[in-house]
């Protein structure tokens, strides 16, 4: 039985967002029966995203719809707001909050006021000023970005095929991934393997007229599986004829021309950034505290530190890891700690309506799996290396156990099923990016301009 009725205010609805209400929702329910408890979530989307199918979503093995939860359906005793926080003042309980409507009303964000605040926004991809990245550049985060790829490089794969230049053929034809964590290997190794199997139906298009590079800064790649699985995925890819760049920086991209620290120039029209993430600008907008690099200070029981009926998790919190030897040691930034702070943290603010002891968050990073492509794969977990098909079989295995919702897990298996009985798909529909365009044409409008190319026309 709670105190007084408490209105939860959890911003984000994503992977801490979404099970931090869905814990509550479950720990609350005669609270919520009685009017005592409500929950509000926010969040810019009507779904949570299952970030790990990305990569596979990219590559057709999965449709965007199954990539995606939808919260409505999964939080129906929550209420939820679409829109976005985009400051809160924790002292006068207040967030303010932007929505389609009040962007049609034209009336500015308007205030909500809340008694527990959960902010989970999440992260964002940390770019560098490098000159033309922002115009030509594309992130990996999304459901839009993943899929805007995957047409965007079936798209270029034609234009190389229906082109008489051999410039632009070229450029079409060369694919240059920056960073060398989870989200760029994992992208990249899908997409090739994708494109590499469209390309036989190609009259004029063989594998090895395609040119991936990846470039990573640091020394290794994919740090998640450690240093030996990590050398062994540069020997694969390479083995792929991928050309992997080690200690080194992309430097420029205008122009259509990625230029590399170590001097080496490709002509490209396609450069994908996932160079690391940064904790969501909006914990800059509130009046909690940082750390040195811009996350929410936490506690080990997942309350902001110094702050009352403020809690955070995942990519935006610094929550310090209990298990690790070094005395500062935070959570990584990956769905393993998000989903289970999740679980740690509904409880918790369950445990602290009813006035009873917090519980501390302890969970030591048990390791991953990454698939590299269609059979391909690599995993380090629970101190066991696996390579090749049966680190690509566990991948699925794991992600399909934690995939949330059985509707997701049946749609998904579904299609994985189907796919291994029938051709995988190589269609790009590129055109649902612009529905009106046909129709603007018709009517004397102008023609789209191509999401990857310079707004401003210099290329
Ligand atoms: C391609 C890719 C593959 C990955 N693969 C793995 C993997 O295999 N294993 C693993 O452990 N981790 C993986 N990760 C990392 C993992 O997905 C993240 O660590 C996890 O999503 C973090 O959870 P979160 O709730 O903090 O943020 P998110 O899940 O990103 O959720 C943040 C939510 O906040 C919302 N939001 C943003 N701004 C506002 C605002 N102003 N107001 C309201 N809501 C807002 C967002 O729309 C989103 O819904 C991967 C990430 C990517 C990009």
């Amino acid at each position: 039985m709670v105190k007084e009725r408490a209105r939860i205010l959890v911003v984000g609805g994503g992977y801490v967002g979404m099970y931090t209400a869905l814990r509550l929702q479950r720990k609350l329910k005669q609270e919520l029966k009685r009017g005592e408890a409500e929950i509000t979530v926010v969040t810019p989307d009507p779904y949570m995203t299952y970030q790990p199918f990305l990569p596979e979503a990219a590559a057709g093995a999965i449709s965007p719809r199954h990539v995606v939860v939808p919260l409505r359906r999964v939080l129906d005793g929550c209420q939820i707001v679409i829109g976005e926080v985009r400051s809160i003042d924790h002292a006068k309980r207040t967030a303010t909050l932007s929505t389609l409507a009040t962007e049609e009303e034209g009336a500015g964000p308007e205030p909500l006021t809340y008694d527990e605040l959960v902010l989970a926004p999440g992260s964002i991809s940390r770019t560098l000023p490098i000159p033309g990245l922002a115009d030509h550049g594309i992130g990996f985060k999304s459901v839009e970005e993943a899929i805007g790829l995957r047409n965007h490089v079936i798209e270029q794969m034609d234009i190389a095929s229906s082109t008489r230049d051999p410039a632009i053929r070229d450029a079409a034809l060369t694919f240059v991934f920056v960073g060398g964590g989870f989200a760029g290997v994992e992208a990249l190794g899908e997409l090739e393997d994708m494109a590499r199997y469209a390309a036989r139906y190609y009259h004029n298009i063989q594998p090895e007229d395609m040119k991936w590079i990846l470039v990573e800064a640091s020394d290794r790649i994919l740090p998640e599986v450690g240093e030996e699985m990590g050398r062994y995925t540069v020997t694969e890819l390479r083995r792929r004829n991928i050309d992997v760049r080690l200690h080194t920086r992309l430097d420029s991209c205008t122009d259509r021309v990625a230029q590399l620290s170590d001097g080496s120039r490709f002509p490209t029209r396609t450069v994908v950034w996932t160079a690391g993430v940064k904790p969501h600008p909006l914990v800059a907008a509130t009046d909690l505290p940082l750390n040195g690099r811009g996350r929410l200070k936490c506690t080990p029981q997942l309350t902001v530190d110094g702050a009352t009926h403020a809690w955070a998790a995942g990519d935006a919190a610094a929550v310090p890891d209990v298990t690790a030897d070094e005395p500062d040691a935070t959570t990584a930034p990956n769905a393993q700690h998000a989903v289970r702070q999740a679980k740690v943290l509904g409880d918790n603010i369950a445990h602290a309506l009813r006035g009873e002891p917090l519980e501390t968050y302890a969970h030591k990073y048990v390791g991953s799996v990454a698939s590299l492509g269609l059979h391909k794969g690599v995993a380090h977990v629970y101190g066991r290396k696996l390579k090749g098909y049966p680190a690509w079989f566990m991948h699925r295995v794991y992600h399909l156990s934690r995939v949330p919702t059985y509707n997701r897990k049946a749609r998904v298996l579904a299609e994985w099923t189907l796919s291994g009985l029938f051709k995988r798909e190589i269609v790009s529909l590129g055109s649902l990016e612009h529905p009106r365009a046909e129709f603007e044409l018709a009517a004397g409008g102008k023609p789209p301009t191509d999401p990857f190319s310079d707004p401003k026309g210099s290329s």
